[in-house]
């Protein structure tokens, strides 16, 4: 069967060959329908040595929906044949946390990262850009009934992801019938986050790209208002907020811009959530850039019952993710796809 390897830090990733592999204690085998293709895949591949706790090589792929075809000795519970998206985060599956289904934050992810064990499915362990893939556990896996292959695999990184921040900052909406959130880039996590705010929460949504197509998806998606990032960006949303000031800013790019311009349309007692892994850097500083009372979180992936109500909401017909397929043969194209910038919502490989 194929799968695509990591096999040196810098890439490219090489579609292999290998034997079926057959799964022993909880571990259950999936055929996979469908992996998405995230920019987090860009910066594992781009990652220089020693810059990630993960060994290789390993088969990429951290958002992942497939059918069940085997079970080891002791996985009790999918039925084969059964449906499902793979929850990617995996951590000790013991800890307080993991009991609660958050493995994201798992309390042992320290002594994990020494031991090289790898944040979860294509993070340092094998996930699947691959024809079959080996889940540690069913407690990873979530039914998703009908709902199609590539529709699903985006909703365990992009869609979890996006609402996973989303809770993050809701406190900050309250009650306030016309409080504003921004949108900062407008890909795979950023267009299902506008679908999760519009679906469950009053906000306006006001999102900001530096590609026009990125801004049409935005407005299809349901966002109130889409600009491009300019020099006067942060003036404009500012306006669109009545002088206020945005309840909350998502940030699904994380570069110094980026976090500039949230620092500049923030209200006082806002909330900031910096999702993109762009690099950029923010001073913590009274006072400084930020208002007072500005909330920053650093959200990350997703917890367990938050992939299952995601789930729920893309069954209910709320959340409809824009996918460009290619096939699992297409994986260098539809990487350097993403890379050019030119994905409009999210890449899906289908084997
Ligand atoms: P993507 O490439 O699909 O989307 C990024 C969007 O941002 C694109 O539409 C792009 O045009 C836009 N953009 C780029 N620079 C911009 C700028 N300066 N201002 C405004 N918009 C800009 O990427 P994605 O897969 O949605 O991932 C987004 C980020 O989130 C990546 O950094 C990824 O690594 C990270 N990520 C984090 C988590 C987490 O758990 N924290 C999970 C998944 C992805
Ligand atoms: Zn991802
Ligand atoms: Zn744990």
């Amino acid at each position: 069967t194929r799968a695509l390897r990591l096999t040196r830090w810098g890439g490219p990733p090489t579609l292999t060959e290998s034997t079926r592999s057959v799964p022993t204690g909880e571990e259950v085998l999936i055929e996979v329908e469908a992996a998405g293709i995230c920019r987090s895949d860009l910066h594992v591949i781009d990652a220089r040595d020693g810059v990630l706790p993960y060994r290789l090589p390993f088969t990429l792929g951290h958002e992942v929906a497939g059918r069940v075809v085997e079970r080891g000795p002791e996985a009790a519970g999918p039925t084969i044949g059964e449906r499902v998206v793979v929850y990617g985060p995996w951590g000790c599956g013991t800890c307080a946390r993991c009991a609660a289904g958050a493995e994201n934050y798992c309390d042992r992810r320290t002594a994990l990262d020494a031991d090289g064990v790898g944040t979860g499915a294509g993070l340092g362990r094998n996930g699947g850009m691959a024809d079959l893939m080996l889940v540690p556990s069913k407690r990873l896996l979530v039914p998703v009934g009908d709902l199609a292959a590539a529709q699903a695999a985006p909703l365990s990184d992009a869609g979890l992801t996006a609402y996973h921040a989303v809770a993050s900052v809701r406190s900050a909406l309250g009650d306030d019938p016309c409080a504003c959130v921004v949108i900062l880039g407008v890909g795979g996590l950023g267009h299902l986050a506008v679908q999760i705010l519009r679906a469950t929460t009053n906000a306006q949504v006001l999102a900001v790209d530096v590609r026009a197509e990125a801004l049409a998806l935005a407005g299809e998606c349901g966002a109130h208002f889409a600009t491009l990032l300019r020099p006067d960006t942060a003036a404009v949303l500012r306006g669109r907020t009545g002088g206020v000031g945005a309840a909350a800013v998502l940030d699904f790019v994380g570069n110094g811009s980026t976090m500039e311009l949230a620092a500049g349309v923030l209200r006082a007692g806002g909330e900031l959530a910096v999702v993109g892994s762009g690099g950029g850097q923010l001073v913590i500083r009274k006072p400084g850039a930020l208002p007072p009372g500005t909330r920053v979180s650093l959200p990350f992936w997703g917890t367990r019952p938050e992939l299952e109500a995601v789930v729920a909401l893309a069954r209910a017909g709320s959340l409809r993710v824009r996918v460009e397929e290619f096939p699992l043969s297409g994986a260098a194209e539809a990487i350097a796809r993403l890379r050019s910038e030119a994905v409009r919502g999210r890449a899906v490989l289908v084997p």
